[in-house]
């Protein structure tokens, strides 16, 4: 349950291991939307001071937090899913883009990416910090039950069984806004990472593209491979740190909204998209899509990726996207196969 190691690892140099960035300029660690927020600033313009930017950076995390936290009574998510189905609820508009940019995402993903599924992953205790395999789960009410008027800023739900968890984008969301509140303070060069997405601003601070490495989702100790990335948002889901482990296997803490059960179609997808909002919501779609629904949507979402699925014996097995820049490093040969093309 504890997230010790970080899904997606920065590295240097050719090798990986134990090999770390140069120091930064100025760096915070902080825990914030049940994880753990790391912001590294490597190069500014003059006069600029670094320690401000990162905590500019910060503060908004704090503030998407405080926004959208369903664990905080007082958040505007928590307050539309207790009043949403009897009225109009006011929220701050950074709510009202992130339900938009959902909705979007539902409508792309054929209703896999579903932020109605509140319910469910209370039901499996992903929120309380106990999952469990429980005996009966709510199926999600659906994402068109959710209206949002984007004029004044107001949800209201057509259901009375709706409830909207965000934690499949909110993360997303939250880089976007940190790394632009850090881009307008004249920051160059940053790394930023927040549970498993990570975004960069300008190139590495040798000048190089950045260098992620993406985690085994079974091995914690092993990477599959390396990505090189220039400016970019990179997300990974998967279900190598949130999970009911049992006689049945592993269920993770995506849900599939058609069944109300936890997807396992992939045991772990890293997106790379156009914003890291794009990139958080789309990994966790891919969860639930698997690798060949989802290949057949990243050309028109304008995204890449590695995604990694589990054979019956244990092994791992990636497919990546053509035009992806990613040095495998411990695949299984399957995955040597040529990346099925469109
Ligand atoms: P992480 O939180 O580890 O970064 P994800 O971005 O994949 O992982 O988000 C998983 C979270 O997203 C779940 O804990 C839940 O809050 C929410 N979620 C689960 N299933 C879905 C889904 N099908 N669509 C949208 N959000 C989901
Ligand atoms: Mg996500």
């Amino acid at each position: 349950m504890s997230r010790g190691r970080p899904l997606l690892v920065a590295v240097a140099g050719l090798g990986f291991a134990g090999v770390c960035l140069a120091d930064p300029l100025a760096a915070r660690r902080e825990y914030v939307m049940g994880t753990i927020a790391e912001v590294r600033v490597h190069a500014v313009d003059p006069g600029v001071d670094p320690e401000q930017a990162t905590e500019a950076a910060m503060a908004e995390i704090h503030a998407v937090d405080r926004l959208m936290a369903v664990q905080r009574p007082d958040s505007d998510v928590s307050r539309v899913n207790r009043g949403a189905a009897t009225r109009a609820v006011s929220v701050d508009h950074r709510v009202v883009e992130v339900l938009r940019a959902s909705r979007h995402l539902s409508a792309l993903t054929d209703g896999a990416f579903d932020v109605t599924v509140l319910p469910t992953v209370r039901a499996w205790g992903f929120l309380d910090g106990h999952p469990r395999r429980p005996a009966d789960a709510p199926r999600p009410a659906g994402y068109r039950h959710v209206r949002v008027d984007a004029v004044r800023d107001e949800v209201a739900f057509d259901r009375a069984d709706v409830g909207v968890d965000l934690g499949g984008i909110a993360k997303g969301y939250a880089l976007d806004r940190a790394r632009t509140a850090m881009l307008e303070r004249g920051v160059r060069s940053a790394y930023l990472d927040l549970g498993g997405n990570v975004a960069t601003l300008g190139l590495a601070p040798d000048g190089r593209p950045w260098r992620l490495g993406v985690r085994h989702p079974r091995r914690p100790d092993m990477l599959i491979g390396v990505l090189e990335v220039g400016e970019a948002s990179v997300s990974t889901s998967g279900d190598a740190e949130r999970f009911v482990e049992d006689e049945y296997g592993r269920a993770g803490h995506v849900i599939d909204p058609r069944t109300g059960r936890p997807a396992d179609a992939l045991v772990s997808a890293t997106v790379v998209a156009a914003s890291a909002m794009l990139a958080d919501g789309l990994s966790t779609a891919a969860v639930v899509m698997g690798r060949d629904a989802f290949a057949d949507l990243l050309p028109r979402v304008g995204g890449r990726a590695v995604l990694v699925a589990l054979e019956p014996g244990g092994r791992a097995v990636s497919w990546v996207s053509p035009g992806l820049r990613f040095d495998v490093t411990d695949l299984a040969p399957a995955a040597a196969e040529p990346p099925f093309n469109h």
